[in-house]
């Protein structure tokens, strides 16, 4: 009780903002912690006198890191023989025949239907055509087809986004076989399945009518009635409360690095969720058109070197759109590709950039951007209390320890600097301490542990 009354009376009026903004390496807080009205002016030489020491800020990223990326990875052509290949390759540390495992964090996304016309075989061993791709039921039916397997990657975290309802693609784009009811029986099922990602991508060509979120940002986006109320496409009303919280509205982006990938996005049916960007080109034709390097054969270019080096030297976030399951080979992914993967791994490795699966960067951008905390000092020590995500979309909330995970303050000194989930210390198992970073030392708490297990499974009957 004393204690608390003593912590009480030694607030302090250090403006954490202010402190931040003089850094390069740090950003502002969203608030700078309450004065106590009538505080004595001893107050100030008690605190000095302390020494408790100085928070300087938000660091941008998990020590050592200086940005973080994530693949966000279309499930056109998927089929799970090409699957486990690929999460073998990238997310477990055995020998693959990509190579050794990568042990990155990286997780899929998902079809629930098939309804896809056109003549291809996606997978040449099997020759499997295209109307037999991965997806959670067969065709536009509700017998189960890959249901097992998502459901199982979804709760070990190889797969964190539902890549819409389906392939709807046709030949002809003037047709479609999406209709509501398909997203009424896929989020019946999911929920029942406690299947549940909150990411979505929007897919394919124009026949994709449940795609969502750009209505209104030219006339090709017309097609879009997902959250079109009175379309027999509408959906969004079941969606969103199914729990999607992030949604790639269908937009092209040449911008690999930015400081934040986030944006609020209001739908047409005027719910509200988190719009985010993708890297998805590098060029575009003399006639304006995007070039698109979100297969295999582009991912070189996607990850060279030179952009790898500007994210970090930015601070910034990269959502990489890709289709890696795209070729029909055995292999999957030709060599320079899995070589980009591997310099990709060498950047984590060395400590430089955070290799993240797409649900997690997007929850840490939101958290770290909106976080709400304020500062305390008592006997020597300084105490960070973290109120509050002030989330502008979905309201302002205290956070879960999971939501914080990876945020990261810089202190004087970490050892006499406490976290705290409102007024309460987080467990010290998640909080670590590191020395300086060539700006200050920092205190965060603890990011996801690494998860390299192989979480594969073959399921009878499913390609
Ligand atoms: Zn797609």
């Amino acid at each position: 009780m004393l204690i608390r009354w003593v912590r009480l009376l030694a607030i302090t009026g250090m403006a954490v903002g202010a402190a931040a903004a003089a850094l390069p390496g740090a950003i502002r807080a969203g608030e700078a912690p309450r004065a106590v009205p009538g505080a004595h002016p001893a107050a100030a030489e008690w605190q000095a006198a302390s020494a408790s020491p100085t928070v300087y800020g938000l660091r941008r990223f998990p020590y050592p890191y200086r940005a973080m990326l994530a693949i966000s990875s279309d499930a056109d052509s998927q089929t799970l023989r090409k699957f486990n290949l690929v999460h073998r390759f990238i997310n477990t540390t055995q020998i693959t025949p990509l190579g050794r495992g990568l042990g990155l964090d990286y997780a899929d996304s998902f079809f629930v239907y098939t309804a896809n016309d056109q003549p291809h075989i996606v997978d040449e061993i099997g020759r499997v055509p295209l109307q037999r791709e991965f997806s959670y039921f067969r065709g536009t039916g509700r017998v189960p087809y890959g249901a097992k397997a998502i459901h199982a990657y979804i709760r070990d975290g190889w797969i964190d986004t539902m890549h819409t309802y389906g392939d709807f693609s046709q030949v002809n784009q003037q047709t479609t076989r999406f209709r509501r009811h398909l997203a009424a029986q896929a989020v019946t099922a999911l929920k029942a399945n406690r299947d549940f990602v909150d990411v979505w991508t929007d897919h394919g060509n124009r026949s994709n009518v449940d795609n969502f979120g750009a209505r209104g940002r030219g006339r090709f986006y017309a097609y879009q009635q997902g959250d079109l109320p009175g379309s027999p496409y509408y959906h969004t009303d079941l969606t969103i409360p199914y729990g999607i919280r992030f949604v790639w509205p269908d937009i092209s982006s040449n911008a690999f690095s930015r400081p934040s990938v986030v944006f609020p996005l209001r739908l047409t049916d005027g719910r509200r969720v988190w719009g985010f960007w993708r890297y998805t080109n590098e060029r575009y034709t003399p006639q304006g058109a995007v070039v698109w390097n979100w297969t295999p054969y582009g991912l070189d270019e996607q990850l060279s070197e030179a952009h790898l080096a500007r994210l970090e030297a930015d601070g910034g976030f990269a959502v990489v759109a890709q289709h890696l399951c795209g070729t029909p080979y055995s292999g999957v992914l030709p060599k320079d590709a899995v070589a980009a993967l591997e310099r990709l791994a060498q950047h984590e490795r060395a400590g430089r950039l955070l290799v993240a699966r797409t649900s997690r960067l997007l929850h840490y951008n939101v958290t770290r951007d909106h976080l709400r905390y304020d500062v305390t000092h008592a006997f020597g020590r300084t105490y960070i209390h973290i109120r509050a995500v002030d989330d502008p979309v979905f309201g302002s909330h205290a956070p879960t320890l999971d939501e914080v995970r990876g945020v990261t303050f810089y202190t004087q000194n970490p050892r006499r600097t406490v976290l705290e989930l409102g007024d309460r210390p987080v467990d010290p198992a998640m909080v670590v301490h590191n020395p300086s970073d060539g700006i200050h030392p920092s205190i965060g708490i603890r990011w996801f542990p690494k998860d390299t297990a192989d979480h594969a499974i073959d399921v009878p009957g499913v390609s």
